[in-house]
């Protein structure tokens, strides 16, 4: 039986952290987290926590609800994993057809997305769909179509794809001499008609020149939130979806972190006039629960990789996991959880009780309020020393709460089923942080 403190020990010496620096984790004694209820996580030493973050923007109707135990634990009489290479499973068949149904809701111009590729993380969804929209455009005789647009500031995820469409110079930069190179539009940063206009006129001459040139264009729809959660409107992503359909650029939408409620719409592009022609999904689909990821499609897209075996037009990817049989009963139950709409019916209360607590934070502390939905970050004005916000999520965990900052913006993410109360106390809590910080030296 291991103590609290070899595991402490354990972390320390053998796990590599991921986006942490080792001298930092290494300075002070670990957080461990050993066990969590509803909003709530609880560490080796019993202390509960506000989850702020969603356990990485995941978490949707809190840890340990109910029926997500339940339908794991079914699904665990049955079987854990098989394969999906070679063999259906009857978790992954109906949540294909769950899913498809689910989009269905999405409005406006543009075909069904009625083929589910499955794998296991953001970053592999977008893999998958940068993969599968230049072969599909090859495989139609669009051979000139050998390029992919992204936005400025995107974030697709970590693995070399994902990362070549990419822009934040601090997470991508070095790995330049290893990535392809992405057409890169302009963003706006908040939804400024005057910004956007300008954005647009830009891409409008980049498509021109360009378009035919392009096998696709994916996007963050509505906020970029590695990026430090900037937003655009719904209208200037429909320009731009657009402007990508009129050249015959494929569209791929990343919702890994804005689907299933975050925006206060299922999907984020729930508020636009545009279906994409792939869309990636993640984060969310299991309630938080397992890793599991899609790349949804058109018919049109599945069938440019139709023909006889000697064509050689099959789509040559997979991972071992993928659609896990757990993962996919996980997300089953989720979408169940949804099904009735109450969830999202309370989401306009707790996103006004977020924007409320954001207002209270003092200005002369916090310079922005970014937020769409329940996804917000507050920037923090003229830190007064590296890391300051950093520091301050440190801080805020002495008050029952875990949030994460990205630069200099604290983000709050809350799981969708946190309460209006939890949400203010969250906020609350990173302002008593702050106040300390400032009062204090580098701790
Ligand atoms: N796409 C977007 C928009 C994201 O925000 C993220 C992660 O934050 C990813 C992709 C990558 O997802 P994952 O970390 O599951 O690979």
């Amino acid at each position: 039986m291991s103590t609290r403190d070899d595991v402490l020990r354990w972390d320390r010496d053998h796990v590599w952290h991921p986006f942490t620096q080792a001298e930092e984790w290494e300075a002070d004694p670990p957080l461990v987290i050993a066990a969590a209820e509803g909003v709530y996580l609880i560490d080796l030493d019993g202390r509960r926590y506000l989850d702020g973050v969603s356990s990485l923007w995941t978490n949707v109707h809190g840890h340990r609800h109910p029926a997500l135990d339940a339908a794991l634990r079914d699904q665990l009489d049955r079987v854990a994993h098989s394969t999906l290479l070679g063999l259906g499973s009857v978790p992954s068949a109906t949540l294909a057809r769950r899913l498809v149904e689910l989009v269905a809701r999405l409005p406006g111009e543009g075909a069904a997305l009625e083929r589910v590729f499955y794998s296991d993380s953001g970053s592999t969804a977008v893999e998958v769909a940068l993969k599968m929209a230049f072969q599909a455009q090859q495989q139609r005789g669009q051979s000139a179509r050998t390029r992919v647009a992204a936005l400025q500031n995107a974030y697709h995820g970590d693995t070399l794809g994902a990362v070549s469409v990419g822009g934040i110079e601090l997470f991508h930069g070095i790995y330049r001499p290893l990535l392809f190179p992405a057409l890169r539009l302009p963003a706006p940063e908040r939804p400024d008609p005057v910004v956007e206009a300008a954005c647009l006129r830009e891409a409008e001459r980049i498509f021109a020149a360009e378009g035919h040139t392009l096998a696709a264009l994916v996007v963050e729809p509505l906020v970029q939130g590695a990026a430090g959660m900037l937003r655009h409107s719904p209208a200037f992503l429909d320009a731009l979806m657009g402007l990508a359909r009129s050249a015959g650029v494929l569209i791929i939408a990343d919702e890994v972190a804005t689907g299933f409620g975050r925006t206060g719409t299922i999907f984020a592009l729930e508020q636009c006039h545009h279906r994409p022609d792939l869309l990636c999904l993640a984060k969310g689909i299991t309630g938080g629960y397992l890793p599991l990821a899609v790349t949804m499609t058109t018919a049109s897209v599945y069938e440019a990789f139709r023909g006889p075996y000697a064509a050689l037009r099959t789509f040559f990817h997979g991972h071992t996991y993928t659609a896990n049989p757990l993962a996919c009963a996980a997300a089953l139950a989720n979408l169940e959880l949804f099904a009735d709409g109450s969830l999202l019916a309370s989401l306009p209360e707790k996103i006004q009780a977020l924007e409320r607590a954001l207002a209270a934070l003092p200005s002369a502390w916090v310079s922005e309020r970014r937020q769409t939905g329940l996804m917000a970050g507050a920037l923090l004005r003229d830190p007064p020393r590296p890391r300051f916000a950093h520091e301050v999520c440190l801080r805020a965990r002495r008050h029952g709460v875990i949030v994460r900052p990205l630069g200099d913006l604290i983000v709050f993410m809350p799981p969708l089923a946190m309460r209006p109360d939890q949400i203010a106390e969250t906020v609350q809590a990173v302002g008593s942080a702050l106040a300390e910080a400032w009062a204090s030296g580098p701790p």
